[in-house]
């Protein structure tokens, strides 16, 4: 009785009902009937409502082929993300947008440096100062962002290690090359492990 009541809306909320409205022209009409008295359709309704409950899966209809449904919400996926990376009141992983300003399924970096290269989160002394680890500056005293691109591009401490990298090289240009790569993990490997002395303590 229930579901006549809903048909009989004039907008029904529900999308099914909206779909068997449709379905139904004016040859059609519809009326309750009494249950388990040996009515042709009900009871064929009745079977077919059973049978459903025993399928594994339930029918529905896409509109689109599988393959294309996939698509499109991987699509999406990656538009919702692009936007949500590019919202200007995102405040988390600036550092890291500067080089990525486009997200990607297809991006990996294995490397441990270069992931904390690109996210600035690395055993610098602008780290320790953003996450209240410790109070500390860099001993050469040249800079006081103290960040990755002070080591990448200025830090006396680590000048030996640096050959291949220049100042105009931007990060992405250094983590894209093969022996720029190569050289900043060494840096970052060298501060690891010589943290003592390059970091110093603040009183
Ligand atoms: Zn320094």
């Amino acid at each position: 009785m229930s579901t006549l009541k809903v048909l009989q809306k004039l907008q029904p909320r529900n999308n099914l009902a909206e779909d068997v409205r449709i379905l139904i022209d004016d040859n059609v009409s519809l009326h309750w009937v009494k249950a388990h008295i040996g009515k042709v359709g009900n009871e064929s309704a009745d079977k077919a409502a059973k049978e459903a409950t025993t399928k594994p899966t339930i029918d529905l209809h896409l509109d689109l082929p599988e393959r294309s449904l996939k698509t499109n919400l991987k699509q999406k996926i990656l538009e919702h993300w692009q936007k949500s990376w590019e919202d200007r009141e995102n405040t988390k992983g600036r550092f890291t947008f500067a080089s990525f300003p486009k997200v990607s399924i297809s991006r990996c970096i294995d490397n441990r440096y270069i992931t904390q290269a690109t996210t600035n989160h690395g055993l610098f002394p602008s780290y320790f100062r953003r996450f209240n680890i410790k109070a500390c500056t860099c001993r050469c005293g040249e800079d006081t962002t103290d960040d990755i691109l002070h080591y990448a591009h200025h830090c006396p401490t680590v000048s030996h290690l640096r050959n291949k990298i220049s100042s105009s090289h931007s990060l992405l240009h250094i983590i894209s090359n093969r022996e720029t790569s190569k050289e900043l993990t060494s840096i970052l490997q060298f501060i690891h492990e010589h943290e003592e002395d390059i970091i110093q303590l603040e009183d």
